[in-house]
Order: structure tokens, then C-alpha cells, then sequence
């Protein structure tokens, strides 16, 4: 449960986890990574720790974005089966026996999709869908739409993402990339309890970006495509004059041609050097090889790595 400034959620939503929790196996852990939080959400989760041994606290040390708190959280995570869920109780806990069953039945991932996206604007549920037609064009694996975080994995799925070693965690694109036996669920999303959304429609387009370019390479293609046309529209017209110097002998006026096509094209370059450049920026960061996150400190032992108890 990743948990950025959610002091006042956690002490709710953690206590009606556990219990819906405690109901479907012997043994449980709620993992909560303190994503540096600037509220008292380590103080409220350490609480926690204290009046429960199931609940374990990962403390970051400084804000590093959900994923990197997701990432922390399914490392640290030692359970058969582990789900990932909200800390501002959007998520329904009362899925999970759903989500259980479907294990049970074979499956390793079983993720929740969202029926409604109330809370978003209509221009970022339109953004939305445009985004996951461009970022799937093409692609061998499908990132399913309006499937979000929440979601349960089997332990070995929970091994094969943390054996990626890429720093760009766009998790929605990793586990897609996994792959493995997946079914949906659908689901209501819950209003947030208090405090309000971290993710804005710039937040979103900050991780549709990332998650574009490091799943992507459509837009590459599509520069290729737009200079191809360009090349050969440029071809005819350029044939076009010819034409019209030998057969009617114009001599064409040129400034307006000129000085649109010269403005036109270097837009053109201009865009493209920047959409390279945002790559090359992504390599940069996963050739610096930095750790995801940083862990401060972690309160509660959790579940601990003894397999075959259960
Ligand atoms: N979150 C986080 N780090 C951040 C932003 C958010 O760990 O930098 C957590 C947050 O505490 C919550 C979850 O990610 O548990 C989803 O965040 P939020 O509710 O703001 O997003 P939304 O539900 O609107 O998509
Ligand atoms: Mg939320």
C-alpha cells in the first residue's frame, strides 16, 4: 500500500484491510511504503506497526512517485500471494476474496478495472483512450485500458518484476509485460476518504509520457512516416514546377512558399529533435543505473521468507 500524505486514511482503511484480510488466510502482512510523505503519515503508519504485528512500515526517504513506492513495496513483499491497493481507500477490499477465488482457480494475476472514472474530466477520459490506442498500436503486449494498480499477483509474478532491472517503472507497462495467466475484475471505484488526489491531468500526462517512451516506439515511427510524406510531397511539388517553368513559363512567385515551408519544416525538425531527445533523455536516466528508491527505515517483521508454512 503505497501512501503519500494519507495520515488521515490510514488509520481507517489499514484496520478494515487487515480484517477482511485476517478472514481468507492464517497468515497476512500489510506492507505500507511511506512514500515521504509531509504530513505525519510515518507516525500515524509506525502506530499502526505498534497496535498490530501484521502491519510493516517501508519509510523512503524522500517522495519518489508511486511506482518507486509500488516497486519498494513488491520487493519487501514475501507472501504467496500479494495484492497492491491504494492507502486512501478508493480500492474495495471486499474484491479481494473475488480476486482470492480467481487464484485459486489457476490464475496468477487477476487485476480490478475500473467501470466509471467519475472523479476524471471528460477531456481526461478522452485523453485516456487515445492514449492506450497509440501506446497498443503495434505492440505485441496489450496494456489493458482503465486497469490500474490495484490488483492481485502471484509470488512468482511479484519475481519476475522485480527481476526487471529498469529504472523507468511505468508499472502498467510492466506488468503487461509479464505477462502470465491474467483475468479482469471489474469494480467501483470508492471516493477517496480525505485528502484529495495526487494526480492531476498533469500527473497523468507526465506518466502517459513515460509510459509512451518506454513502451513505445510508435512515435519513432511515426516521425519516419511524417518524413517520408513530407520527402515525396516535396518531390511532386518540386516536379510540378518544373512542369509549369516548360510548359506555360511561369516563373513562380516564391516568398509565401518560402517562408512557410522553411517555418513548416523546421517546426518539424525542431519537434522531432525533441522527441529524440526525450529518449535519449530515458536512456540517460536507465544508464545511471540509480536505485528506484531509498529505504530510511522499515518498522515490523512482516511475513518472513520461510516458504512451505503456509
Ligand atoms: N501515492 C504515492 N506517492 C505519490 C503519489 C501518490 O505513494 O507520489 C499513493 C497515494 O498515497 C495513494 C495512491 O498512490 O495510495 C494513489 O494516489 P492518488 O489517490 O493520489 O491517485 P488517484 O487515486 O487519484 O489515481
Ligand atoms: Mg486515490
Amino acid at each position: 500500500m503505497p501512501a503519500y500524505n494519507e495520515a488521515r486514511n490510514l488509520p481507517q482503511v489499514v484496520p478494515a484491510v487487515l480484517q477482511v484480510l485476517k478472514t481468507l488466510a492464517a497468515r497476512v502482512e500489510i506492507i505500507l511504503i511511506n512514500d515521504g510523505s509531509r504530513d505525519n503519515t510515518a507516525q500515524v503508519a509506525r502506530d499502526l506497526c505498534a497496535q498490530w504485528p501484521e502491519v510493516v512500515l517501508l519509510d523512503l526517504s524522500r517522495n519518489f512517485g508511486k511506482e518507486a513506492a509500488l516497486t519498494a513495496g513488491l520487493e519487501a513483499a514475501r507472501g504467496d500471494v500479494v495484492v497492491l491497493m491504494d492507502a486512501d481507500g478508493q480500492h474495495p477490499v471486499e474484491l479481494v476474496p473475488l480476486m482470492l477465488q480467481k487464484w485459486r482457480e489457476g490464475l496468477d494475476v487477476v487485476y480490478a478495472v475500473r467501470r466509471t472514472r467519475e472523479d476524471q474530466s471528460a477531456l481526461h477520459g478522452w485523453l485516456t483512450g487515445w492514449f492506450y490506442r497509440l501506446i497498443n498500436w503495434g505492440n505485441r503486449v496489450e496494456i489493458p485500458a482503465n486497469a490500474g494498480d490495484f490488483r492481485l499477483m502471484d509470488q512468482r509474478v511479484v519475481q519476475a518484476l522485480n527481476a526487471l532491472p529498469e529504472r523507468n517503472r511505468f508499472m502498467k507497462g510492466l506488468y503487461a509485460w509479464v505477462g502470465f495467466p491474467s483475468v479482469a475484475v471489474d469494480y467501483e471505484p470508492l471516493p477517496r476518504q480525505a485528502g484529495q488526489s495526487s494526480f492531476g491531468l498533469r500527473g497523468a500526462f507526465s506518466l502517459a509520457l513515460t509510459g509512451m517512451l518506454a513502451f513505445s516506439t510508435v512515435p519513432l515511427r511515426l516521425l519516419t512516416m511524417v518524413g517520408l510524406i513530407l520527402a515525396f510531397t516535396a518531390m511532386g511539388y518540386g516536379a510540378w514546377v518544373v512542369a509549369e517553368y516548360f510548359l506555360w513559363g511561369i516563373l513562380v512567385p516564391g516568398y509565401a512558399t518560402i517562408v512557410v515551408s522553411v517555418m513548416f519544416f523546421s517546426g518539424i525538425q525542431l519537434f522531432s529533435l525533441g522527441l529524440m531527445a526525450e529518449y535519449v533523455g530515458r536512456i540517460y536516466d536507465e544508464v545511471k543505473r540509480r536505485p528506484n528508491y531509498l529505504l530510511k527505515d522499515r518498522t515490523g517483521a512482516g511475513l518472513q521468507a520461510t516458504p512451505g508454512q503456509d
